[in-house]
């Protein structure tokens, strides 16, 4: 399986490290994929800052490249706001290149569960339980 993953552009000098660990682990979002066939990372690029340019014109290069899924990464879900158009991205990118798109990447740390849980955004969060995992995976991506 072969993927392209876009970050939000405001966690543009992130390391990836989340994301790599757990596309390794199949955590979070990448439970979805057997941990006995290989996952390869085809693309990784950001939105290019509010409202995502980028989302019109990378998912190409990456689709270029092999990607056959592309996930939109776990910041979109837990920055502070989340990010308001992630529903509008994944339909735009289904429709316009017909690839499917997975909202999330790495577990949802339990750190940023805990802020969220006294906010409006909690409901984003819960609408995706591949990513709040379990309080102990949780914790391990604090
Ligand atoms: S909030 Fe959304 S549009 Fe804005 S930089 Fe982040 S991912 Fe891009």
């Amino acid at each position: 399986m072969r993927i392209g993953i876009i970050i939000c552009d405001r966690y543009r000098t992130c390391g990836g490290g989340k994301c790599l660990r757990s596309m390794r682990e199949r955590a979070g979002a990448f439970d979805r994929y057997p941990k006995d066939e290989p996952l390869e990372l085809v693309g990784y690029s950001t939105c290019d800052g509010c409202p995502g340019g980028n989302i019109e014109y990378v998912p190409e290069e990456m689709i270029k490249n092999g990607a056959q899924a592309i996930h939109l990464a776990t910041g979109m879900v837990v920055g502070y706001p989340p990010c308001p158009h992630l529903t509008y991205f994944k339909t735009f990118i289904e429709e316009r290149y017909g690839v499917p798109v997975v909202v999330g990447t790495h577990p949802i740390p339990e750190k940023y569960r805990r802020v969220h849980q006294g906010l409006d955004s909690l409901p984003v969060l819960e609408a995706a339980p591949s990513l709040m995992a379990t309080a102990e995976i949780r914790r391990t991506y604090d």
